[in-house]
């Protein structure tokens, strides 16, 4: 399989060219198409897929054909949450990389740094969010992130949050997501609390396992 078979935007086809990538990893194969159906999603897949790209792709490709430039910016569309400023970063940079020809804005927001350069890039709008889970609820408690028109909601290292002790700030920012929101949950592991929150959050998804 190409990329060419996903039936992804010339944009994204380009800047996926220009990185020198040749064919979509397995888990992209299998989950791009998944998700850009819609659909919620369960990865199991360790950092080094091509997770990253498996879940940005899509999301950047929905923002470039189907939410109108008077909505763009306005409105958070997507957001990842995953445990580490590390990974933010990287997921940010992916954004950027995958993203480079659409006019996609992307923040990323993790704590241990002055929140002033977020507050203002948030103010400016962006569409989409990656953030780990302390300053993603601190900034929402101030009235500075609104969460009420998401379409997208990434729960990336699902199992690492666990480990790290997220699992109970990963829940409350589930709830203050919209109910009708796209889910996809990607862990390495599976344990039974991974499990649960799959269950108690996710509708009918579709499970990929590299
Ligand atoms: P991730 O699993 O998302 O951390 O990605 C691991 C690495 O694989 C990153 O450095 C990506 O740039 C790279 N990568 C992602 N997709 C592809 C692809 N289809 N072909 C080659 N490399 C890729």
């Amino acid at each position: 399989m190409q990329f060419e078979d996903l039936s992804l935007s010339k944009s994204i086809l380009t800047a996926v060219a220009e990185q020198g990538y040749t064919n979509p990893t397995p888990i992209q194969q299998q989950a791009i198409p998944v998700i850009m159906e819609g659909r919620d999603l369960v990865g199991t897949a360790q950092t080094g897929t091509g997770k990253t790209a498996a879940f940005a792709i899509p999301i950047i490709h929905h923002l470039h054909r189907n939410v109108g430039s008077s909505k763009r910016h306005k409105q958070i569309h997507a957001l990842v949450i995953t445990p580490t400023r590390e990974l933010a970063i990287q997921i940010g940079e992916s954004f950027d990389t995958y993203g480079k020809y659409t006019n996609l804005r992307q923040l990323t927001i993790f704590g241990g740094v002055s929140q002033i350069p977020q507050v203002d890039q948030l103010k400016k709008g962006v569409d989409v969010l990656i953030a780990t889970p302390g300053r993603l609820l601190d900034l929402h408690k101030q009235g500075f992130i609104d969460l009420d028109h998401l379409h997208v909601l990434v729960l990336d290292e699902s199992d690492q949050m666990l480990d790290m002790g997220f699992i109970h700030d990963v829940k409350k920012i589930v709830k203050l997501t919209p109910t009708n929101r796209q889910t996809l949950l990607f862990s390495a592991t599976m344990p039974m609390a991974i499990r649960e929150l799959a269950e108690m959050f996710l509708n009918d998804p579709a499970h990929v396992q590299v």
